[in-house]
Formats: C-alpha cells, structure tokens, sequence
C-alpha cells in the first residue's frame, strides 16, 4: 500500500512518514497479539551502531518486544561514565551524581557551569 490520495483525490506516493506509522501500527497491533513463545536470551540493547543504552534485555524472537529489562548494569555503566569523566563529576554534587546513576537525569544547569569553568 505504497499508493494514498491526496486532497484534491490523485493518487501520491506515500511518504517515509506515512509508510513509518503504518509499520509502528501494524506493529504495536503484532505484538498486542503474540504470545511471547520463544523468548532470547540476555543481550545488550543499542540505540545506535556503537552506542549502548547500558540496558540487557530479552526479546521475543517472534515479535521482538522486548520481554525482560535488567538496569543493574545501566547503573554500572553510569557510575563508570562519571569515574571516566573527573571534569563533570568535579562540578556535581555527591546528590547530583547518585540522582544522575539513579536516573540518567543531568543537573539542569550543568552545561552553564561547565561553560563558566573554562
Ligand atoms: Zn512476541
């Protein structure tokens, strides 16, 4: 169904937006619908080539929903993000670095006392 009309009735191309919610759609309505059969094992989530969320995660082979989310190691990850970066963790309170391994939350004004440091 790459084919939609538009409001003068002709015939267009559908556009990579139309075509990415009717997946999402189509989708979300699979795995609503599946039963979760056949389950991964633990692996490490990705939000692109290279870039870890720092989450592990099961997923349905079917489906791919994710089933299970282990954090444990997100903390971890966080925590080595601050021990390797001395320059943030010197302008953070201990509060804000435990809120930021906790949530993954900045301090809002962050970025403005890094910028009045230099
Ligand atoms: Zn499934």
């Amino acid at each position: 169904m790459r084919i939609k009309k538009n409001k003068a009735g002709n015939r267009v191309l559908k556009s990579f937006e139309d075509l990415n919610k009717e997946y999402e759609m189509t989708l979300a309505l699979v795995q609503k619908a599946c039963k979760h059969e056949e389950i991964s094992d633990w692996c490490d989530e990705w939000w692109a080539i290279g870039h870890s969320t720092g989450r592990r995660v099961k997923h349905c082979l079917h489906c791919r929903k994710r089933v299970e989310v282990d954090e444990s190691a997100l903390y971890n990850m966080r925590k080595q993000q601050l021990k390797n970066n001395k320059h943030w963790k010197k302008h953070m309170t201990k509060e804000e670095c435990d809120e930021y391994v906790k949530t993954g939350k900045w301090p809002s004004n962050l970025s403005k006392r890094l910028k009045q440091s230099k």
